[in-house]
């Protein structure tokens, strides 16, 4: 087998193994490492009818860790994953009315970005030792909220690993921001930022490009890397539960194997449902993978016209985690659906990048159209559908999860069964979700989740309870532009 199999969206002859691409995080030139020739690989599903999670996930990681051996696999996933969720079948699947929610909000932070990023940590270890690599990593992150908290969780105290973090400002939930503010570890920095999420984003991918700084890193004994999605090894650990959800509905005999369902999924920067069209392009049998949108809706507008403007103002909603306007997984699918052509990729990355915005051809948005719907929610329309879920099905949804679930009331496609991804706990968001349903007025977080949890009778995430007892540790915050002096500062007192 071919190993040197990932190369940049941007450019061909940028090749790499798998354990460099984790490490890096993000190409030389700026592109993303996407693996080459997936399109022509076919898996057949059945074959995993009989396997868990954590099967299913060492199968899917063999498919794309070329480097790594069945037995570093087969560690990293029971160590990322047992005992760390709520269950063991890891993602639960339930049914609410006709349709079903797949809940990927039940590990150590209650929200979807544990999947990956408790594997993630693992897989840089491994790839650390592979490599025989003597620098020391430093991992930059920009969050809208729950990378931040999943990324500190999974790499505190990781050896040789370093990680910062930085959020918007008033740009997060209260209890978000509470969970990283509150975060131990000896090799961590939580940094909060006058600017938004994009800002965050901008900011880190542009010193991934900067050769002072790496240059100055590599006389530290560090070496740059990546825990958004960006990285490819978070992106690999998101397909498992695509597969897992469709085998349990053939199991149950809700669906016969073969026939096609519809994924709803709340996007922000494209990565989980870039993460379900890469299981398509395997071979499971999906209908359309359905884009939801926030008042954010820039990829609804790109789905329906072709068309990615960002030169729009940034609004603030109350599913926080979607706030985004620079969609970077859009780039690996754009790869893709033009035939792996990283010339047209990085021909669309520059006008983005000049003009702030790019327009697809006509065959090329046929493609996107054929495998992606899409729609969006106002916030008006998420607080609404959140009452009306739980009076009908007694179930609660998170501000996220509604977005999607609106979403597919809209376009409620009748012949295809429809799942929904369930993003975050509705406890990370209980002030939202609790306005949504009741109507007095309650100021404490802590006593509008208290609140929410006995009216609604339901359970809250362990780690969410005992957060307003923790000491705050973190308190820093900075200029937007800021963001390199404040990492060369802190430096110091990591190493
Ligand atoms: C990150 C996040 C999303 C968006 O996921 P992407 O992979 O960025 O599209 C949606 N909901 C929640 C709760 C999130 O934390």
């Amino acid at each position: 087998m071919d190993m040197m199999n990932y190369e940049s969206t941007r450019n061909k002859n940028l090749n790499f193994k798998a354990s460099k691409a984790i490490l890096q995080g993000l190409s030389d030139d700026g592109g993303l490492f996407v693996l080459r020739d997936l399109n022509k690989k076919k898996i057949d599903f059945s074959q995993f009818l009989d396997k868990n999670y954590y099967e299913i996930a060492i199968e899917i990681l063999k498919i794309f860790l070329g480097d790594f051996t069945k037995e570093e696999i087969k560690e990293c996933v029971y160590r990322a994953y047992s005992h760390k969720f709520k269950t063991e079948d890891i993602t639960p699947l339930v049914k609410v009315g006709d349709n079903y929610v797949l809940e990927l909000f039940n590990g150590p932070t209650s929200a979807f970005k544990d999947i990956a990023l408790s594997l993630l940590p693992h897989l840089t270890e491994v790839a650390l030792k592979k490599n025989n690599e003597t620098k020391d990593i430093l991992i930059l992150t920009a969050t809208s909220g729950d990378t931040g908290k999943a990324a500190l969780e999974g790499f505190k105290n990781v050896p040789k690993t370093n990680i910062i973090v930085f959020y918007p400002n008033n740009g997060v939930s209260k209890v978000q921001e509470l969970q990283m503010k509150t975060q131990e570890g000896k090799n961590l920095k939580v940094c909060a930022i006058n600017g938004n999420f994009d800002d965050a984003q901008r900011g880190v991918k542009a010193l991934f490009t900067d050769k002072d700084f790496i240059n100055f890193l590599e006389k530290k004994n560090l070496k740059l890397s990546s825990a958004n999605s960006i990285n490819i090894g978070r992106l690999i650990p998101q397909m498992v539960y695509y597969i897992k959800a469709y085998l349990e509905l053939v199991k149950n005999t809700d669906i016969e194997f073969g026939d096609k369902v519809n994924f709803v999924v709340p996007s922000g920067n494209f990565g989980n449902i870039l993460a379900g069209y890469y299981t398509k392009l395997l071979g499971l049998p999906i209908n359309k993978l359905i884009c939801a949108s926030n008042e954010n809706n820039i990829l609804y507008d790109f789905i329906n016209m072709g068309i990615y403007d960002r030169k729009r103002e940034f609004l603030k909603t109350n599913s926080p985690s979607m706030d985004i306007l620079v969609s970077s997984n859009l780039e690996r699918l754009l790869y893709y659906v033009s035939g792996q052509d990283n010339e047209y990729v990085k021909e669309l990355m520059d006008n983005l990048n000049t003009f702030g915005e790019f327009q697809v051809s006509k065959t090329i948005l046929d493609n996107i159209q054929e495998n992606f719907g899409s729609g969006y929610a106002t916030n008006q329309e998420t607080k609404q559908i959140i009452k009306e879920i739980y009076d009908k099905e007694n179930y609660l949804l998170d501000t996220h999860t509604a977005v999607a679930f609106k979403v597919l009331m809209n376009n409620n496609d009748k012949k295809h069964k429809n799942i929904v991804l369930a993003t975050a706990s509705p406890y990370k968001f209980s002030d939202s979700v609790y306005s949504s349903l009741f109507d007095d007025k309650i100021d404490d977080e802590f006593e509008i989740m208290n609140a929410l949890s006995q009216k609604t009778k339901g359970e809250i995430p362990k780690n969410l309870l005992d957060l307003n007892k923790k000491p705050i540790l973190h308190s820093d915050v900075i200029e937007k532009n800021k963001m390199k002096e404040y990492i060369l500062e802190k430096l110091e007192g990591l190493l």
